[in-house]
């Protein structure tokens, strides 16, 4: 297929050693003053972490060439002028192909910074299988006037009921306002049937509880209200990465936490770039780390319609 033609570029003597970070004086976070050098320095230090969560999947990156608070942009697609991140090429939603980023060594994600990627976002698929997922992703994402602690009731709630379906769910932090529960697949599931499965179970929720969530996208910033973003769910959509900084004050960062730490949990932009490097240090172990071990599917939902 075309996605095994992925083939690394070839290396010539532009490419060798370091990626050099052009501008490291530029400051990028205009209300904390953090530069990109500072930047570059939070990626390298995230890297043995960030690196497996983005490597060998389609990755789009938001890209701030002026800063943080200035004109950022979505991209989805290699450009002209990086020489080391991968492409792969992909059908796009409608029919023609594009050029969708890869990376797969550090010195890509640093060319990415380079070029002021900011935000780092992956697809829920594979490049060498893009049609199957690995990862569903419930977004839930609070209207006007919701409180956290609503926030952090309703993770617990898609948690439990996530578990009587026999779904494992790992917590995450999303630098912004909401929390991410991600659901582990393996083997991988067709996009259709995990956009099916998603879709009915944020309807679900919607219906038994409509006072609390809403899955209409539509209606998503309802006050007091939670919307269960089911829409990361499908082939060529994206969610933030763990690790990734996001481009908004303060430069948070999107942490994978256990459960254990939900009702301690104060925001969602709890974890910073000042304060990510310490906390990586401190703890234990990988939150996520059971996720690669398990085995978990969607076989009982296959056969429904
Ligand atoms: P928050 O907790 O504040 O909601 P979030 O990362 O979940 O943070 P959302 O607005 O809910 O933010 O977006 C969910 C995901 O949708 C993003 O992480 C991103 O991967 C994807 N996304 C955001 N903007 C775009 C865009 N312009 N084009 C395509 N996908 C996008
Ligand atoms: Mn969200
Ligand atoms: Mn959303």
């Amino acid at each position: 297929t075309a996605a095994k033609k992925a083939t690394k570029r070839t290396r010539d003597d532009d490419t060798a050693g370091p990626v050099r970070i052009s501008s490291p004086d530029r400051v990028v976070y205009p209300e904390d003053g953090y530069t990109k050098a500072e930047v570059a320095a939070y990626y390298d230090a995230v890297m043995p972490q960030l690196l497996p969560e983005i490597a060998g999947r389609p990755l789009s990156v938001i890209r701030c060439p002026d800063g943080s608070q200035g004109a950022c942009f979505f991209q989805k697609h290699h450009t002209a002028g990086l020489k080391r991140v991968d492409s792969v090429r992909l059908k796009e939603e409608s029919e023609a192909s594009g050029e969708y980023l890869v990376a797969g060594a550090a010195e890509d994600v640093m060319e990415l910074v380079q070029f002021n990627a900011l935000e780092f976002h992956p697809w829920g698929s594979h490049a060498d299988r893009p049609d199957r997922a690995d990862r569903i992703v419930f977004d839930l994402d609070p209207g006007p006037e919701v409180a956290f602690a609503e926030v952090r009731r309703a993770a617990r709630d898609v948690r439990e009921l996530l578990k009587k379906a026999g779904l494992e769910s790992f917590l995450r932090t999303t630098g912004g306002k909401g929390l991410h529960v991600v659901v582990p697949l393996a083997p991988a599931e067709d996009w259709e049937l995990v956009r099916r499965f998603a879709r009915g179970f944020a309807e679900s929720l919607a219906a038994a509880e409509p006072e609390r969530f809403i899955a209409v996208s539509t209606l998503k910033k309802r006050p007091g209200k939670i919307f269960v973003d089911y829409l990361r769910n499908g082939r060529g959509a994206t969610a933030v990465a763990s690790y990734s900084l996001r481009a908004r004050p303060g430069a948070p960062v999107a942490m994978p936490l256990p459960w254990s730490a939900l009702p301690r949990l104060t925001s969602g932009a709890q974890y910073t770039l000042a304060n990510t490097p310490a906390h990586l240090r401190r703890r234990r172990s990988d939150p996520w780390a059971g996720m690669a071990r398990l085995k978990q599917g969607l076989a009982r939902w296959r056969q429904q319609d």
